[in-house]
């Protein structure tokens, strides 16, 4: 049969058509008129895909630059900050803060597991023990593990009602589109996104909202910064301009995207988002279902919608499973990383991707088992507990136990 290439991986995701389309179109210079009408739309539509009053900004980077920008303009060293930590991200939190010079403290768990609330709340103590800020993400994209940040925004919003000075960044990278979020309510100062993600355009564009208190922080001396100054970025944004060379073909591409988005609810986005999390969310129990039904074990203990990680069955590489899915349908899904590599393979369901994608995953995860697994596959298993479980999800007022 033929075959066509399909990514399943937590990023980059599949490219939306009409992205791509706007992307090849975009001729355009970015100190013009033109490019201004439209990156001043982006992001006021940004600011409704995130659910924020705040300021949004683009920057032209991946997601870890966004991360980085949230470092070096937040703090300087020597600052305590407090890190969460359960997965390669959460590494990539530690590092960060420690190359500029943060005394960083961690609460984490292990590998497939979520970061406990009395963890947190330990560190932080009445009054928020000096930390000047907390880092952590929504979803822990290298074990599938979801975080609970509404609680951990709780601890926060007490820590700082008792005089603590705790500023809350998120890395929502695979959260946005995927989870849902009181960003302003819930008092995140500073939420992450990028492209390559729920967005469904390619890897370069990042975008991130800012508090009224974090923009306060920024007065303060901080670490230094040039390209990712942020405030400098914000005075370009408030006249429609980006302080350098914008990733312009990126934001054409991305307009597109947030327009398809408001389509797929009538021109609404906020409700278009909604539905975008609702696949997402569908998707990721239909295929907790089926590798259950298959005999297979979750790695994630609280599992995001962003991605599912499967457990090989036992004594299997899951690099065989990875490379199966490959040669025998073109399908990309993705191994563990670091130690965590031969562990499990993940299978995202994130951004443009819907009932078909995560029925046809479903039924390639049971050949490429039958074919590499040493325990027996019941060919239809799998399938069938992932149609009962869209079938239950898709009927109002039910919901998906798996
Ligand atoms: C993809 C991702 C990032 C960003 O990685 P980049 O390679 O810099 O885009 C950060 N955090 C999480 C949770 C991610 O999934």
């Amino acid at each position: 049969m033929l075959k066509k290439n399909r990514l399943f991986t937590p990023g980059p995701t599949p490219l939306l058509p009409p992205a791509q389309v706007a992307m090849a179109a975009a001729n355009v210079h970015h100190r013009t008129g033109d490019f201004k009408a439209l990156l001043l739309k982006t992001l006021s539509d940004l600011q409704t895909f995130i659910g924020t009053n705040h300021d949004v900004l683009l920057l032209s980077c991946s997601g870890t630059g966004a991360m980085e920008a949230s470092v070096a303009n937040l703090t300087k060293a020597g600052d305590k900050v407090l890190v969460l930590s359960a997965g390669r991200f959460g590494e990539r939190w530690r590092d960060l803060t420690q190359t500029y010079g943060c005394q960083v403290e961690l609460a984490s768990a292990p590998y497939g597991q979520s970061v406990a609330l009395e963890a947190v709340r330990q560190r932080l103590g009445v009054d928020g023990n000096g930390f000047r800020c907390l880092y952590m993400q929504a979803t822990e994209s290298s074990t599938g593990v979801r975080h609970d940040v509404e609680g951990v925004a709780r601890l926060v919003r007490q820590a700082n009602a008792n005089g603590g000075e705790v500023l809350f960044v998120v890395d929502a990278i695979t959260g946005l589109g995927t989870t849902r979020f009181d960003v302003d309510g819930w008092g995140v100062d500073i939420i992450i996104g990028g492209s390559q993600k729920a967005l469904m355009i390619p890897p370069g564009l990042a975008y991130l909202s800012v508090s009224e208190r974090a923009w306060k922080r920024m007065d303060e001396p901080h670490s230094p910064a040039y390209y990712f100054d942020l405030r400098k970025e914000r005075k370009s944004a408030a006249k429609g301009e980006t302080a350098y060379t914008p990733a312009i073909a990126l934001v054409a591409a991305l307009a597109a995207a947030l327009d398809f988005i408001a389509q797929s609810a009538g021109g609404d986005l906020a409700a278009g988002r909604e539905a975008l999390i609702q696949t997402a969310e569908i998707s990721a129990a239909m295929t907790r279902a089926a590798a259950q039904a298959l005999g297979l074990q979750l790695y994630a203990s609280i599992p995001a919608n962003a991605l599912t990680a499967i457990v090989p069955p036992k004594n299997l590489d899951s690099g065989l499973i990875v490379k199966e899915f490959r040669e025998r349908f073109d399908a990309v899904v993705a191994n563990g990383q670091g130690e965590m590599r031969g562990k499990m393979f993940r299978i995202a369901h994130l951004g443009y991707y819907d009932y078909l994608d995560a029925i046809g995953i479903v039924g390639a995860m049971e050949l490429v088992l039958a074919r590499v697994s040493p325990a027996p596959v019941e060919l239809g298993a799998g399938l069938r507990a992932a149609q009962e479980c869209y079938a239950r999800m898709t009927t109002p007022a039910t919901t998906c136990i798996a």
